[in-house]
């Protein structure tokens, strides 16, 4: 997604060799328009999958999450990273390790919104070594339904993130990949036309 890849490189800044930091239309302020562009993008992609429900991780994959489930017209679930007084029902849960907090957690979602009969799009604003996004396939499978794919916004092809989705059966579809965050900047992965 050209659009989006230029602005990774117009306001992405690289802390280290491992983490970019996206807080200037991603991760703190969001850039709607660039939002909604990639849920079209995904939803463009998992259209004929039959997609009941998007699902993601609070907090930074929901701005990505909620515009693919409007394109889609299903609704966006996300994994909470707090059991919720309010929660009386039975629930799904999966350990969680944080990539750039170096923590794991235990993160829920309610078995009201979760089933047998839905079709998952796991959706997330980054992908490194691949945990979030399996332990929401965790869920997923916990709660007998499919995960269909998984969208990534930001893919850190240098990281094992892919490899282990792949090996776990899951379809992974990244908007912008990136190669490596040597040399202070940013590199893209070529893609093959
Ligand atoms: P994974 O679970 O694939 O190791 O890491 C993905 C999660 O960690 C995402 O939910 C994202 O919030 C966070 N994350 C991983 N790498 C980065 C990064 O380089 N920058 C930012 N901003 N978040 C990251």
């Amino acid at each position: 997604m050209d659009l989006l890849k230029r602005k990774v490189e117009a306001d992405g800044v690289v802390i280290d060799e491992k983490i970019l930091k996206v807080d200037g239309f991603l991760n703190h302020q969001i850039d709607a328009k660039l939002m909604h562009d990639v849920g079209l993008t995904f939803y463009n992609q998992f259209k004929d999958e039959g997609v009941t429900k998007v699902l993601t991780i609070e907090a930074s994959g929901i701005a990505p999450a909620i515009m693919a489930a409007m394109h889609f017209d299903v609704p966006c679930l996300f994994a909470k990273k707090a059991k919720p007084s309010t929660l009386t029902k039975e629930a799904y849960y999966a350990d969680i390790h944080s990539f750039t907090k170096n923590t794991t957690s235990t993160v829920m979602v309610s078995d009201e919104f979760l089933d047998k009969n839905d079709r998952v799009l796991i959706i997330d604003d980054f992908l490194a070594n691949g945990d979030a996004s399996l332990g929401l396939n965790e869920i997923v499978k916990q709660a007998n339904a499919e995960t269909i794919g998984v969208g990534i916004v930001v893919e850190k092809s240098f990281q094992p993130g892919r490899a282990r989705l792949e090996k776990a059966g899951l379809k992974v579809s990244s908007l912008c990949k990136v190669a490596s965050l040597s040399g202070n900047k940013v590199t893209f992965v070529e893609e093959q036309s």
